[in-house]
């Protein structure tokens, strides 16, 4: 995989004032890598009531922005109306929301909004881990004429509360890339982690993965942001976070024969788990078997319970990831119980 970073995009998470504007795009406009400057012009907030934006009236400070510090800028943007009111003001790149991706209603109208106008278009994934709503609204901007469609990885809501405001679930953007190799994946670490103390370990993340850039929520006096507040980082730490990010730059492809040895062995490892896994499933198939014919349920709770704990007892001896093994054994309990399904309706 590649790993150089082709975007930096970094601005306020919501444009508040003009001097606010103007202040961060001039600090920011001093970093090399910065592609475009970003700043919510209309906010898509969860409850009615708090900030939604300062409307259009934010354009113009955009637009000062760019004037005065000869920055790119980008906005999100959610109706044709939005559109319209961007391209007046010679927004440089549009923007697509996390809670409008998920919506094809949305992301068609806006599509058809740009017919005829080839400006670069960033889409944010859904909120939801759904590769293929994603990739159905790459397809929509792209069936409209748009030339340079980039995606941006913000993570994906949890009802679970962890370390992250939204988890990353990495695979889901590697699978978007293995559909699309020369799309550009830009990863969002302020919404993925919602915490400013956490951003230059995902982004660095981010980049060892592969990722060709970043978005990352600047503001220049965080704590007092009108909107997240939390994971905003001041124009000086991003300095900070984009020295330390250029000086662990690391290789793209790496192909070196001690590397090649011990891949070989990975894949005869895998091509082994897989064996053992199809051996597992034939024999889950007598048993369901056995069960249909004998009238029990097919979901027996104590069995169940025992297999967890004894693949969890092992993990440890092993020393793996319990949380690990324990996904893992969903999985294959999972394909244990399509195969009983099948099994008990033949
Ligand atoms: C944002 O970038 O400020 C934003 C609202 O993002 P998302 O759509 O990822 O929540
Ligand atoms: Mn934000």
């Amino acid at each position: 995989m590649r790993n150089s970073l082709k975007h930096l995009i970094a601005g306020p998470c919501s444009a508040e004032t003009r001097e606010q504007v103007l202040e961060t795009a001039k600090e920011i406009s001093q970093i090399d890598a910065l592609t475009y400057f970003r700043a919510g012009i209309w906010k898509p907030r969860t409850a009615p009531g708090s900030f939604e934006g300062v409307g259009e009236d934010g354009l113009a400070w955009l637009k000062e922005a760019k004037e005065t510090y000869g920055v790119k800028t980008t906005t999100e943007v959610a109706t044709p109306e939005h559109v319209e009111a961007c391209l007046k003001q010679g927004v440089d790149a549009l923007w697509i929301g996390a809670r409008t991706t998920v919506n094809p209603f949305y992301v068609q109208q806006i599509a058809d909004s740009l017919k005829g106008v080839n400006i670069p278009v960033f889409i944010k994934n859904p909120i939801s881990p759904d590769v293929g709503l994603w990739m159905g609204a790459i397809e929509r901007f792209k069936l409209s004429g748009i030339t340079d469609v980039s995606v941006i990885h913000r993570g994906f809501f949890s009802y679970a509360k962890g370390v992250f405001r939204n988890p990353p679930m990495w695979e889901i953007p590697i699978k978007l890339k293995t559909e699309f190799p020369d799309l550009q994946i830009i990863c969002d670490p302020s919404h993925i982690t919602g915490n400013s103390d956490l951003i230059e370990e995902v982004s660095k993340f981010a980049m060892q993965l592969g990722m060709d850039g970043l978005m990352i929520e600047t503001h220049p006096t965080p704590k007092e942001a009108w909107s997240d507040a939390k994971q905003q980082v001041t124009p000086d730490r991003l300095k900070e976070i984009m020295e330390s990010i250029l000086l662990s730059k690391t290789n793209s492809d790496i192909s070196h024969e001690e590397v090649e040895k011990m891949r070989k062995e990975v894949n005869l490892v895998d091509s082994e788990t897989l064996e053992d896994i199809a051996k597992r499933m034939l024999i889950v198939k007598e048993i369901a078997k056995f069960k249909k014919e004998n009238s029990a349920t097919v979901f027996q709770h104590a069995r169940w319970k025992f297999v967890l704990e004894e693949s969890k007892k092992k993990a440890k001896e092993l020393g793996l990831n319990e949380e690990f093994v324990e996904d893992l054994m969903n999985l294959i309990h999972k394909e244990s119980l399509n195969i009983h399904h099948t099994i008990y309706n033949s």
